[in-house]
């Protein structure tokens, strides 16, 4: 009697899988509620926001390599592309703050970078490119949800460049055939987030017993995701979505930064006089927000966290993690959200 060959597994290439959204994609596809078979390697230049201690939970796992280089190095994706059947493309410059003050690097790694992908991946015919881009490609909006048409228009440096891979990814499906699939989501949270952005950058100061930045009247709103909810929404995409489509992903909690400010005080025990007020942001986005609608229907995605038991969590994570977040606390900034 002759055995069914083994099929083999599906090799994922996951760009900056050393990151806060990107590490929990690769723990959770190599967790126990993971795809079965599935190879994945880490591409992940290792900036200040990558961390290979990020990935120690699978650090052993057979099935896991990592990749320290950078997606700009077109011999190096060149070799990767042929050795995958689909990339998620996590990696990126992505703090809108470090892009006011300096936009170069925002473009060279989240524009030429997502080129030196897609043009590998065309070359190699890879099956399916998943590119993460953000809600805030759309601009700012003062009331209602944007759907997926609605035209692109960018503020900041960071999200402008968000923008043009985001383009340059559909650009490759509408000139090439290539099969690329768009994400576009909300302000993410959870735990392994590097403290500058502000869910992890104020629970890191008020467990110090350190003042927190609100930046103007503080009115400024954001929709939060899971990251858990998050990287349940991109698999879906990648096993589910279409070729050439565009998907937003919301996490259904909308809040001012100061509600936000708020709640992460009481659940770090601290008040109001640990909050300081600075200037606005330039250009700061007053609102985002995505209409889901579309993968809801299409794929069945819904954000399943609890917000309030979500950040309790997430607050409970850096209080059990300080050897995780303590070393990284001088290189963070004053200014703190997405
Ligand atoms: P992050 O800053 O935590 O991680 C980015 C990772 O990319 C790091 O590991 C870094 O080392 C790596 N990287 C940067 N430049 C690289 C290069 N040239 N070559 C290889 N690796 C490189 O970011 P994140 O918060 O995990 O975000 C992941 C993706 O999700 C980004 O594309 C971001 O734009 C998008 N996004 C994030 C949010 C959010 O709330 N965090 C919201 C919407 C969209």
């Amino acid at each position: 009697m002759t055995l069914p060959a083994q099929q083999p597994p599906t090799r994922v290439l996951v760009t900056g899988g050393a990151g806060f959204i990107g590490s929990h994609y690769v723990r959770t596809l190599l967790g126990p509620t993971g795809p079965d078979h599935v190879a994945v390697t880490v591409l992940d230049r290792l900036t200040y926001a990558g961390n290979r201690a990020n990935l120690a939970p699978v650090a052993d796992h057979p099935a896991l390599a990592f990749v320290h280089g950078d997606i700009r190095d077109a011999d190096l994706v060149d070799h990767l592309a042929a050795d995958h059947d689909d990339v998620v493309h996590f990696a990126a410059e992505s703090h809108v703050d470090r892009s006011i003050t300096g936009a170069a690097e925002f473009v060279r790694t989240n524009v030429l970078g997502t080129q030196v992908l897609l043009d590998a991946a065309l070359r190699h015919r890879v099956r399916t490119f998943v590119h993460i881009s953000t809600d805030e490609v759309y601009g700012s909006i003062p009331a209602g949800s944007w759907t997926e048409s609605e035209p692109l228009a960018p503020n900041s440096p960071y999200a402008a460049s968000k923008a043009s891979a985001d383009l340059l990814a559909l650009a490759y499906h509408r000139t090439h055939g290539l099969d690329v699939r768009v994400t576009r989501c909300s302000n993410n949270y959870g735990p392994y987030q590097y403290p500058e952005k502000v869910i992890p950058l104020f629970t890191t100061r008020l467990l110090t017993g350190g003042a927190v930045p609100l930046y103007g009247d503080g009115s400024h709103v954001r929709d939060w995701l899971h990251v858990d909810d998050h990287v349940r929404a991109v698999e879906a995409v990648r096993l589910r979505g279409r070729a050439g489509e565009v998907y937003n992903i919301g996490g259904g909690t909308e809040l001012t930064n100061r509600e936000l400010t708020a709640l992460l005080l009481e659940a770090c025990g601290a008040d109001w006089s640990h909050v300081t007020h600075v200037e606005d942001r330039k250009g700061h986005d007053r609102r985002y927000s995505v209409d889901w609608t579309k993968i809801r229907d299409e794929l069945d995605y819904r954000p399943g966290t609890d917000f309030t038991k979500g950040l309790a969590e997430t607050v409970a994570w850096y209080r059990q993690n300080r050897d995780w977040w303590g070393p990284l606390l001088p290189g963070t900034r004053v200014v703190a959200a997405r």
